[in-house]
């Protein structure tokens, strides 16, 4: 029988993923999905409109991290289902991919940083609509924020979808990673080229590839998971002023 809330088949590619949404999970990303309509309809915050697609393309593939759980839990030697890990979302837009995270994770302690005001204005309507809690918006560039000292190095895991070059996301997102946290870059097929590029830049800010994790969601959507340890700090002097990462990137 088709789901009032969510469609059959979401629900069973979260079961064979080891995820069983309850049904506030579910009134959830419900409510997500409408807000998100709601805010499309007079501002840019998605292509992507069509609930199967809404469900598809952003919720099932910012879930698909699951993917990387043995790894991320190997590392940070906890368990993503019951710690208050802190998990920064770079460039979060919309909120992904940490809104879909935190709605199956409800212990995650989430940071959703965003340079347009008005998509944290809808992250903030979200957040509220949702009921999410723990969860802290920020406006403005991760340039900026990552130089302030209660940012800085804070954080087990950050994380970055569709935001950037791997080299420039070098620069952006480890530095809001402790030593011994993770930064988790969602990829697609181009990684690899994407990963020599960004070598210096990785190593340049005390990162280091821990571990590459590729799959399909659907036989049309192909996914790369790149988790780079922060093995050392990153030199004060990085991030650069904001637009330089981009412009000139390590
Ligand atoms: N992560 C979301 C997703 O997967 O749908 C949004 C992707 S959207 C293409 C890129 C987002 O990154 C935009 O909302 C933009 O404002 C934000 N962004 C780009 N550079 C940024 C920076 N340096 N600091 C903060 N946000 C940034």
């Amino acid at each position: 029988m088709q789901s009032a809330m969510s469609p059959d088949w979401f629900l069973k590619i979260c079961h064979e993923w080891n995820l069983d949404l309850t049904p506030r999970m579910e009134e959830q990303f419900l409510l997500y999905y409408k807000l998100l309509g709601e805010w499309n309809s007079f501002m840019n915050l998605t292509a992507i409109t069509e609930k199967n697609e809404v469900y598809k393309k952003h919720f099932l593939d910012s879930l698909s991290l699951i993917h990387a759980a043995e790894s991320i839990e190997r590392k940070l030697g906890c368990d993503l289902k019951t710690d208050a890990l802190t998990l920064i979302d770079v460039g979060t837009g919309a909120g992904f991919p940490s809104i879909p995270l935190k709605i199956v994770f409800p212990n995650l302690k989430i940071t959703m940083l965003d340079a347009l005001q008005k998509r944290v204005d809808f992250l903030n309507e979200t957040v509220q609509v949702c009921g999410l809690h723990s969860v802290t918006v920020l406006h403005g560039r991760a340039e900026d924020f990552a130089s302030m000292k209660e940012y800085r190095e804070v954080f087990d895991l950050s994380v970055s979808r569709a935001v950037a070059s791997l080299n420039v996301l070098s620069e952006y997102d480890l530095p809001f990673v402790r030593l011994g946290g993770l930064f988790v870059s969602y990829k697609s097929e181009k990684s690899d080229e994407e990963l020599v590029s960004a070598e210096h830049a990785i190593q340049t800010l005390g990162g280091s590839v821990y571990d590459r994790i590729s799959f399909y969601i659907d036989e049309d959507m192909y996914r790369n998971l790149i988790l780079i340890e922060k093995i050392s700090n990153s030199p004060d002097k990085y991030p650069r002023r904001a637009g330089v990462p981009s412009k000139k990137p390590l």
